[in-house]
């Protein structure tokens, strides 16, 4: 595992799933990891963690980014995990559906490059890792056309600061998850009616005949924050999904 010591690593949607794994993953690497969500209640538990700061912060807020950046100071790692489901095919989402899911999926990780970037620049050295999906522009998904859509721009948005500040020590990497264990998968296969049935078609499309762990993801994100020698590259961690 990478040696994370000295290293500021901020995430957002640390509260739980994915986020939560990472947050806990970086500080057992020996980062001071700065743990952000909307849910105040659930970042308490991770306040108790040894390494681990916990703040509220919604990254749909402008002011609140801004604010929350310029108190944290130097930030060495970036890991934007913010992300919304929308499930639905393009005839049945609304222009509110797009609009609310292009403001947490994309745009929140705009603001916070925009708040890390020139700090990383300063010192010539920073990496930023995005929450992509492998239903972006690694694969089209039924039922996932807005969420698609979002995610294709993560990976789009991570080539592109990728290309700009590459000569400059910054590295910008997406990580494309298959389906991965987390309460808001719990509830959408709530939502579906029959959750026995629904859970076995999640797994049913996992060639390796399981969900992935918010753990096995959390992995990747410690070893993209440490890695020197990749950039804009969108990494797929889906269980067999995309062979
Ligand atoms: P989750 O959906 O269960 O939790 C999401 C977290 O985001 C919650 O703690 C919530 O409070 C927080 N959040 C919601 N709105 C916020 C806001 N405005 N500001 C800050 N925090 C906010 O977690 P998950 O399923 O592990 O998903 C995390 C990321 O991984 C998302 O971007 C998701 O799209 C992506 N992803 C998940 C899967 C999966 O199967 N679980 C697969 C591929 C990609």
């Amino acid at each position: 595992m990478a040696d994370l010591a000295g290293k500021v690593v901020v995430v957002t949607a640390a509260a739980q799933g994915i986020g939560r794994a990472s947050a806990l993953a970086f500080a057992k690497a020996g980062a001071t990891v700065h743990a952000t969500d909307i849910n105040e209640q659930l970042l308490a538990e991770l306040a108790k963690t040894s390494g681990i700061k916990t703040r509220k912060l919604d990254v749909l807020d402008d002011a609140a980014v801004a604010t929350a950046f310029a108190e944290i100071g130097r930030v060495d790692v970036l890991f934007n995990c913010a992300g919304f489901v929308h499930s639905g095919s393009i005839l049945e989402m609304t222009d509110a559906d797009l609009e609310f899911a292009l403001n947490l999926n994309v745009r929140s990780m705009i603001r916070t490059i925009r708040a890390v970037l020139p700090g990383m620049l300063e010192r010539g050295d920073g990496s930023i890792i995005n929450m992509a999906s492998l239903a972006s522009s690694q694969k089209g998904v039924p039922n996932r056309f807005v969420y698609g859509l979002t995610k294709a721009a993560v990976v789009g948005l991570t080539k592109a600061v990728a290309a700009d500040y590459v000569a400059k020590g910054i590295r910008c990497n997406a990580i494309c998850p298959g389906t991965v264990e987390s309460p808001s998968l719990q509830d959408r296969m709530h939502a579906q009616g029959d959750y026995e049935a629904a859970r076995a078609a999640f797994i049913a499309r996992q060639p390796m005949g399981r969900l992935g762990t918010p753990e096995e993801i959390a992995d990747l994100a410690v070893y993209l924050a440490g890695a020197t020698y990749t950039s804009g590259q969108a990494y797929n961690i889906d269980g067999g999904w995309s062979i």
